[in-house]
C-alpha cells in the first residue's frame, strides 16, 4: 500500500522540476568548513552548504563544507539515514553554521501505517506549501534556487551511507556505486571516514616524498593507505582534491577509496586509502621481472592512456579539467594483477580550466624528481602561463619511463638489466646542476640500444621515445598520439619464442 506516498513524491519531484526551468542566475555561495583555508569554502554556482554528523564509533562526528553541483547531482548528500546520520543541504551563505546533533536513544516501537499515511500527508502538503513559496521566490526575483536538484532524487530508490556501506558490500561494489551515483567524484565524505577507520593496517609497503604507504585490509580485502604527517597537511589534502575531480575515475589512474583526517588528540593522522597493488611500482616490478614483448605494450598503453586521460579536458557540466601529473617516473606507475598498469601519486598535479585559462594552484617551476625532469623545467625556460607547457614535460618523462620498460622486454632470449635513466651519465642522487649539464648542455639522453631494430614493437618504442624527448617541446608527440600508435603495436609469432 504505497502508492500514495509515491504518487505523492512524484508530484513534488515534478514540481521541483518546473521551478528548475524558471531558474535562473545562480550565484556562488559562501559555507563553514573547518578543514578549509579561514574555515571557509565556496561552492560552485550549482553547489550548495553542507552540514552533517553521523555516529562513529558510539560518537557523534559533525562535517561542515561545500557541495559541488555535481556531488549535489550524486543524490546522497541531503539525505539522513534515520538514527544513523543526519545531513543537510542549504543554499545561503554559511547557512551550516549550527552544529547538528542526532537525537537520542529514540523508543523503538512499531509504527502504525495511521501515522505513516499522516506523516506522509503532513511532509507532503507542507512540502508543497514550500515550493509553491520558492517557485513565488524564483520567479519574482530570478535568483538562487537550488532547491529543485537536492530532490530529484528517486524515494523509491533512496541510496544512503547505509546502503553504500551495507556489510556485505565489496570495494568493487563500492568503487561502482561511487561511480554510478551521477556525482562520479567520490563517496560521500562520512562513508570515507567510516571505511577509513574501519581499516586494519598490516605492512608497511613503501615509502616516497611523503609518509608511508601500508597494506591495510578492508573487510578481508587488501587497500593501501598513504599516511601522511600532520605538516603534510597540504599535500594530503591536494592529492584526495584531484583524486576526487569528476570523471577522473579511469581503469589507468589509481583508484581512490577514501580520505580521512583523524585528530588522536596531540597530533593529526591524515590518511588516502587506495586500491592496493600487490606487485607496487613498475620501479619495483621492472627491478625483479622482463616483460615479454605483450607484456610491454600492455603496460606501455595503460600509462599512455591513464596519461591522455589525465591530460584530455572534457568540457561540460560532467566535464573534466585537463591535469598534468608533474612528476610522473616508473616509482609512480603501479602494476596491476592483469599485467597493465596506473598512474599513482597525483600529490603534485595541476588543473587546468580552459574557459578562465586558470592553472588551479600557483605553480613553482621546479617541482618532481630531478632524474625525470624535462629540460626547460631544469633551465627554467618552460612558460608556466601555457598549460600546454605542463604536459609536454610530462611527456618527457612518459619518453623515460619507457625506456626504462623497453629495456625489460624479452625478446629471443635478449633483454637489458634494469636501470633508472641517465645511470650512466649522472651520480645516483643527481643534483639540479648534475641533470642540467647531460640533458640541457650537452643534449644527451638515454642510449637506445641497436638490438631494438631487429624487433618492430622495440623499434617502435624507440621511436617514440625519441619523439617524446625532444629538446623542443612543442614538437613532442601528445598523450593521445603516444596511445594510439602504442595500440597498433602487434605480436608476431617469432617474436614469443
Ligand atoms: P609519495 O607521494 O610519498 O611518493 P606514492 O603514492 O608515490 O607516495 O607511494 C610511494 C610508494 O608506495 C610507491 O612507489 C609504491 O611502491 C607504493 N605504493 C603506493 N601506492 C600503492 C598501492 N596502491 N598499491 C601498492 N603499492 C603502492
Ligand atoms: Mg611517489
Amino acid at each position: 500500500n504505497m502508492t500514495l506516498p509515491s504518487t505523492f513524491f512524484k508530484a513534488i519531484i515534478h514540481h521541483s522540476y518546473l521551478i528548475g526551468v524558471f531558474r535562473v542566475c545562480l550565484i556562488a555561495l559562501k559555507c563553514v568548513c573547518p578543514l578549509c583555508a579561514n574555515h571557509t569554502c565556496e561552492t560552485s554556482a550549482d553547489g550548495a552548504c553542507w552540514n552533517s554528523v553521523m555516529l562513529i564509533d558510539g560518537k557523534e562526528e559533525a562535517v561542515k563544507s561545500c557541495l559541488t553541483s555535481a556531488e549535489m547531482r550524486g543524490q546522497i548528500f541531503c539525505y539522513g539515514s534515520r538514527d544513523v546520520s543526519k545531513r543537510n543541504c542549504c543554499f545561503t551563505d554559511f547557512c551550516n553554521n549550527e552544529t547538528l546533533h542526532l537525537q537520542p536513544d529514540r523508543p523503538t516501537e512499531e509504527v502504525g501505517w495511521g501515522r505513516l499515511q499522516w506523516t506522509v500527508l503532513i511532509l507532503g502538503l507542507s512540502s508543497l506549501l514550500c515550493l509553491t513559496v520558492l517557485l513565488a521566490v524564483c520567479v519574482l526575483h530570478g535568483n538562487r534556487c537550488s532547491y529543485s536538484r537536492a530532490h530529484k532524487q528517486d524515494p523509491e530508490e533512496p541510496l544512503d551511507d547505509q546502503t553504500l556501506l551495507s556489510p556485505d558490500k565489496c570495494l568493487q561494489e563500492l568503487i561502482y556505486d561511487m561511480s554510478t551515483s551521477g556525482s562520479g567524484s567520490g563517496l560521500p565524505l562520512l562513508v570515507q571516514r567510516t571505511i577509513a577507520r574501519t581499516i586494519v593496517l598490516q605492512e608497511s609497503i613503501g615509502k616516497g616524498r611523503f609518509g608511508e604507504v601500508w597494506r591495510g585490509k578492508w573487510r578481508g580485502e587488501d587497500v593501501a593507505v598513504k599516511i601522511f604527517s600532520s605538516r603534510d597537511e597540504r599535500s594530503w589534502f591536494r592529492e584526495a582534491e584531484i583524486y576526487q575531480t569528476v570523471m577522473l575515475r579511469h581503469d589507468h589512474i589509481l583508484g581512490f577509496i577514501a580520505a580521512d583526517n583523524k585528530d588522536s588528540g596531540s597530533w593529526t593522522q591524515l590518511w588516502l586509502v587506495s586500491e592496493y597493488h600487490e606487485y607496487g611500482s613498475l620501479y619495483d616490478y621492472l627491478s625483479s621481472f622482463t616483460v615479454s614483448v605483450e607484456g610491454m605494450i600492455a603496460l606501455a598503453l595503460s600509462v599512455a592512456s591513464g596519461l591522455a586521460h589525465l591530460h584530455m579536458e572534457i568540457i561540460g557540466t560532467q566535464g573534466k579539467p585537463a591535469i598534468a601529473h608533474r612528476d610522473l617516473k616508473s616509482k609512480n606507475v603501479l602494476v596491476k594483477k592483469n599485467g597493465t598498469a596506473v598512474i599513482a601519486d597525483l600529490g603534485l598535479a595541476v588543473k587546468h580550466d580552459s574557459t578562465s585559462n586558470i592553472i588551479d594552484i600557483p605553480t613553482n617551476h621546479r617541482v618532481g624528481t630531478k632524474r625525470y625532469m624535462a629540460p626547460e623545467v631544469l633551465d627554467e625556460t618552460i612558460n608556466t602561463a601555457n598549460f600546454e607547457s605542463f604536459k609536454r614535460a610530462d611527456i618527457y618523462s612518459l619518453g623515460l619511463v619507457f625506456w626504462e620498460l623497453s629495456r625489460r622486454c624479452s625478446t629471443r632470449g635478449f633483454h637489458e638489466d634494469f636501470q633508472l635513466p641517465y645511470y650512466d651519465m649522472v651520480p645516483s642522487d643527481p643534483s639540479i646542476e648534475d641533470m642540467k649539464k647531460v640533458v640541457c648542455e650537452q643534449g644527451l639522453r638515454p642510449n637506445i640500444p641497436n638490438q631494438w631494430q631487429s624487433c618492430e614493437p622495440l623499434r617502435v618504442m624507440g621511436k617514440l621515445m625519441r619523439e617524446c624527448w625532444y629538446t623542443n617541446s612543442a614538437a613532442r608527440l601528445t598523450a593521445l598520439r603516444v596511445k594510439k600508435t602504442v595500440s597498433q603495436l602487434t605480436v608476431t609469432k617469432d617474436m614469443k619464442d
